[in-house]
């Protein structure tokens, strides 16, 4: 194996232990650091937590024989960081531990000096490789690089649709049908644990009455929002249930009564989506599920204001009902994952950074 395939199997290994962070690592980058003297592992970590120990400090920590640092090379998914924020930086500490060798997944877009990490551990003399795996390495933090680039979270359309095209059947009460396996509904709860907030619209709230919360994944429940523009919902809702915050966006000038829930006033008389972009925004929520209904869901799609769709597509058939959201028709399909009877259909929009290999 030459130097450029060995840094690549080393560096593949940071983006898998990255990715052990797609739960807690928000607001920050999801990264992973791995430790390498002569040809062995001797050193693996990632970032948790937003406000813990990052990647790189973790993989040194981890290290037994903190003496064979001094002979080893570190690979770190992302720019290690050259600033004091809630850590010190990990350039000092790679520079202190005097590892001679650092290779780079990418450099850090959004650092306040983007590159002043490598320059830093240049300029200490430590030989410093960028942009081993560099696509994957982007892709890999699609969603903190979304938002800083777009200002606005990164957007997860998802539902569930039959046979012949429909998502329920037309009804002014009673039970939604039920579409979801109960192995497409735990898929469906870990990518809720993985999102920050969740978006229904107020039909899908008074009728589906859904709790939005992380029951069938092991994970912290996203914010939850609901589009009410007159605050019609009734407050028995699950929605309204004080068991994690909710937001309401409403153009009514009112304090919530309930706790745990807020209301955000809006412009109603405006496009409300870029409003809510910008209070999601405002609010460092990097991540938004939409889950329903279809109008809200194609107000999105028309908007160009998603980066994945998640469709579910069942064996079952309604005949008659509320039809699904329609793509459009040049859209990157991406994967299809088969659940027994059904398919899981994933697209992604190909146009933010990151996304070049995908
Ligand atoms: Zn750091």
């Amino acid at each position: 194996m030459n130097r450029k395939e060995e840094d690549e199997k080393y560096m593949r290994r940071c983006i898998q232990l990255a990715r052990n962070g797609a739960m807690g690592a928000a607001p920050n980058p999801m990264v992973g650091a791995v430790i390498v003297c002569d040809g062995k592992i001797i050193g693996e970590g990632y970032h948790r937590r937003c406000g813990q120990a990052h990647a790189e400090v973790n993989a040194i920590r981890s290290v037994r024989n903190p003496e064979l640092l001094t002979r080893s090379t570190i690979y770190v998914s992302l720019e290690p960081c050259s600033h004091y924020g809630k850590t010190p930086p990990c350039a000092d500490l790679i520079i202190e531990k005097q590892i001679p060798r650092v290779v780079v997944g990418c450099i850090d877009p959004f650092a306040r000096v983007s590159g002043r990490g490598i320059q830093k551990l240049r300029d200490a003399g430590v030989d410093v490789t960028v942009g081993v795996l560099e696509d994957d390495c982007l892709s890999l933090n699609r969603r903190f690089i979304t938002f800083h680039s777009e200002k606005r979270p990164y957007i997860v359309l998802k539902w569930a649709q039959s046979a012949d095209g429909f998502i329920d059947k037309v009804r002014e009460g009673g039970h939604p049908v039920v579409l979801s396996s109960p192995e497409t509904q735990m898929l469906a709860h870990k990518h809720r644990a993985e999102c920050k907030a969740i978006l229904v619209g107020r039909r899908t709230a008074l009728l589906d009455n859904p709790s939005l919360t992380v029951r069938s994944w092991h994970g912290d429940n996203p914010l939850r929002l609901v589009i009410d523009r007159s605050l019609t919902l009734p407050p028995g809702l699950h929605l309204f249930d004080g068991s994690t915050p909710t937001v309401i966006f409403t153009e009514m000038d009112s304090a919530s009564q309930h706790p745990g829930v807020e209301h955000v006033r809006l412009d109603f008389t405006q496009d409300i989506l870029p409003q809510i972009m910008r209070y999601l925004h405002e609010r460092n929520i990097q991540s938004l599920l939409v889950e329903g209904g279809c109008r809200l869901l194609q107000s999105f799609i028309d908007a160009k204001l998603w980066d994945e769709v998640h469709v579910e597509r069942v064996s079952l058939r309604l005949e008659d009902g509320v039809p699904a959201p329609t793509m459009p028709p040049n859209v990157c399909f991406q994967v299809e994952k088969r659940f027994g009877s059904d398919y899981l259909h994933f697209y992604r929009n190909v146009h933010q950074a990151g996304d070049k290999k995908l």
